[in-house]
């Protein structure tokens, strides 16, 4: 599949940072609408719908992936127009100097203001984010604030592009690998069960928009698609071995434990069942090195939810550049709808 092809492409570049997501909702609904019924946009912002099933089961099963993406938003201009901003979700602060950036609706280009090397030689530390500004090449305040409003977005400016017939390389595959990949299963074969469907905002900012979904949908079972840190990048010896967590290429990612969550065991077992029934590549993440995701929200509202959270592996999350393998996408939808075809009642009881 040509990645020119992929919805992962368009989405990827739509600009949706926490609370601003309309561009990729828009493209989301419009790809969805004509194969699921009760579709609605909630008061957050949330995407809900149900895809029909065959009506053999009554379980009530969620699929949930984030729309937004990490970024920030502008908070004032300069008096020599600069435009000041606040960072939207984790962003590590040592790489934003010299960032390529998209400022606003209109997408204005610019970049993140830096020393040059010719005049910093003295400075060792990184400067604190309120220190940097972005440079849009305005001449002078008013002309800044022309272009960048007070609470107007800014994404990494990073066009979505193959490194190998596989390798991808793009900004905000977390988590719009996983919408992509929600897409997948809309458009593919009914489910024993109706399916229930979220695509939720603020995930980056406190998993926001999941807590609202979960209260709607009211599911019994609710599968997170995530993607997840691989790293395999050689590292100091007084470092700790990170080179533990997920690889590249080596299939889905099935989560025993995360800072906000631990799967339903029989929910992870059936995943492993149909993956090894199957031979389908998958491997587990390792519980010490992870983040949060939308299954921490989910999991705990109402009377309980069983959860899980199913990741893509993806290198350098929360940057420009991600790299992520399309083979392990391939992999994740086919594991993810026969695991969902094979899921009953009894898998969720304790
Ligand atoms: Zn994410």
């Amino acid at each position: 599949m040509a990645l020119q092809d992929t919805m992962l492409k368009q989405l990827s570049e739509a600009a949706g940072v926490s609370g601003a997501e309309d561009e990729v909702r828009q493209i989301i609904y419009d790809a969805i609408k004509d194969h699921v019924t009760d579709l609605r946009v909630d008061t957050m912002g949330n995407i809900l719908a149900v895809k029909k099933g065959t009506g053999k089961s009554l379980l009530k099963v969620m699929l949930a992936a984030h729309m937004d993406e990490v970024g920030f938003l502008v908070t004032g201009v300069d008096g020599e127009g600069l435009i000041k901003f606040a960072s939207v979700g984790g962003i590590d602060p040592r790489i934003l100097p010299a960032l390529r950036v998209h400022v606003g609706k209109d997408k204005t280009p610019g970049v993140i203001t830096w020393k040059p090397i010719h005049l910093s030689w003295k400075e060792k530390e990184v400067k604190k984010p309120d220190s940097f500004r972005i440079d849009i090449g305005a001449e002078n305040k008013g002309a800044a604030e022309g272009k960048a409003k007070l609470g107007d977005r800014v994404t990494f400016a990073s066009e979505t592009i193959a490194l190998t017939d596989t390798i991808v390389r793009g900004k905000a595959f977390d988590d719009r690998a996983g919408c992509a990949e929600l897409i997948e299963i809309i458009k593919g074969d009914p489910f024993p069960f109706d399916l229930l469907i979220a695509f939720t905002v603020q995930e980056e900012i406190g998993l926001r928009g999941a807590k609202v979904a979960a209260q709607a949908l009211n599911p019994d079972v609710a599968i997170v698609l995530e993607t997840t840190a691989a790293h395999e990048v050689p590292q100091d010896e007084d470092e700790p071995d990170i080179t533990t967590v997920t690889k590249l290429g080596h299939g889905p990612v099935i989560t025993y434990m995360d800072k906000g969550s631990i799967a339903h065991p029989g929910l992870r077992k059936l995943f492993v069942r149909v993956a090894e029934q199957l031979g389908i590549p998958h491997q587990f993440r390792s519980p010490q090195y992870a983040g949060g995701t939308d299954a921490g929200a989910i999991q705990t509202s109402l009377a309980g939810v069983a959860t899980l959270t199913f990741s893509l592996p993806c290198r350098y999350l929360h940057s420009p550049y991600l790299i992520l393998d399309l083979n392990d996408f391939q992999n994740a939808v086919k594991l993810l709808r026969a695991t969902l075809m094979q899921l009953s009642p009894s898998d969720l009881e304790r």
